[in-house]
């Protein structure tokens, strides 16, 4: 039973079914939660009913490919304006007291809420956002990163976006979940990962991948402990080869399966090429967050969708992602 004395009555009026202290196998709730939803919330159904209109083409960069989708409905995540001026003066639509009447979502944990993403990316595609209005962050949640992850198990990817490069409410700390095996960077990592493997340490497995566009940084292990310590010291290196005191530009997609946690990292060097804030003909309103690091670039608009090709796909990463000289520097001072 919820214990109305620890739960504010606006998070209360939200919750439609709680995980046990265990929150084990979490994506069979979350999924019996999207299809009520479908029923009772007419705005998450009619983001899902623009979903079916999505068009896909798909681009070879030699070495890797991508994937351009049309999504007319991602236009107000893709355009947010995520400028502190911006971000304080608007209600942040992740705290309980402000989440629409007809929403609801899954208590996990008794520290977050697992909502239905009412502007989806993927057919099945959640939110899982801290009951407390926080600032969003991920060395010090990475344990629960990685225990999301396990949760929902092998079928799915839990997603985390950093303040400053493609968090829409970086006022708020928050996951995503979705299927696995819609991201291209997914197989790319299957493949090459033996044989990129790097740096070592308390059984956790740092490899780099080459020739993909971007820097990619993987890290595999068994104990999930030690594949966060591992993550921390990696970013913590990133911090001092930047000269930085706050969290180092990345996003990152955890997946675990057979025992075994993997976490996909995406070192950033900027949110947003500058073709996005040009005017005219020449913006190309594409904002990479992390899905478009692994490989699935959104954009709202037609006139992108038709027009991005190899060449503006390569530059848009070599803008946005860290360099590999800064990311070599950091894995040898991170002592692994
Ligand atoms: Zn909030």
């Amino acid at each position: 039973m919820i214990d109305t004395n620890l739960m504010s009555e606006a998070l209360e009026t939200h919750i439609a079914l709680q995980t046990d202290d265990t929150g084990k196998d979490i994506s069979a709730p979350c999924l019996r939660l999207l299809s009520e939803q479908m029923r009772t919330w007419p705005e998450l159904k009619e983001g899902y009913e623009t979903l079916k209109g999505v068009r896909v083409r798909e681009i070879s960069c030699g070495g890797y490919s991508v994937r351009i989708h049309y999504n007319p409905g991602r236009i107000k995540s893709t355009l947010a304006d995520v400028r502190d001026s911006a971000i304080n003066g608007r209600p942040c639509f992740l705290c309980p007291a402000n989440l629409p009447e007809a929403q609801k979502g899954i208590l996990y944990r008794k520290g977050y809420m697992i909502l239905c993403n009412p502007r989806p990316v993927f057919h099945s595609h959640f939110t899982i956002a801290h009951i407390d209005h926080r600032p969003q962050a991920i060395a010090d949640n990475i344990d629960t990163f990685l225990q999301l992850t396990a949760d929902f198990g092998p079928g799915w990817a839990v997603l985390y976006n950093g303040p400053q490069c493609g968090a829409s409410a970086p006022d708020h700390l928050h996951f995503q979940a979705i299927p696995s095996g819609q991201m291209p960077v997914e197989k790319v990592v299957a493949g090459r990962e033996r044989s990129a493997v790097v740096a070592g340490a308390d059984n956790i497995h740092l490899s780099r991948l080459r020739g993909v566009g971007r820097e990619i940084v993987v890290l595999t292990g068994d104990d999930p402990a030690a594949v966060g310590d591992v993550f921390k010291r990696f970013q913590d290196a990133l911090q001092k080869v930047l000269c930085i005191g706050e969290e180092p530009m990345m996003n990152v997609a955890g997946f675990y399966r057979e025992g075994v946690w993997r976490l996909i990292v995406f070192p950033r060097a900027k949110h947003r090429p500058d073709a996005f804030f040009r005017e005219g003909d020449g913006r190309i309103v594409v904002s990479p967050a992390v899905v478009e690091m692994g490989g699935v670039i959104v954009t709202p608009m037609e006139r992108d969708f038709e027009r991005l090709d190899t060449e503006m796909v390569e530059a848009i990463y070599r803008e946005v992602s860290l360099d590999a000289v800064t990311v070599d520097n950091a894995v040898s001072i991170s002592g692994l």
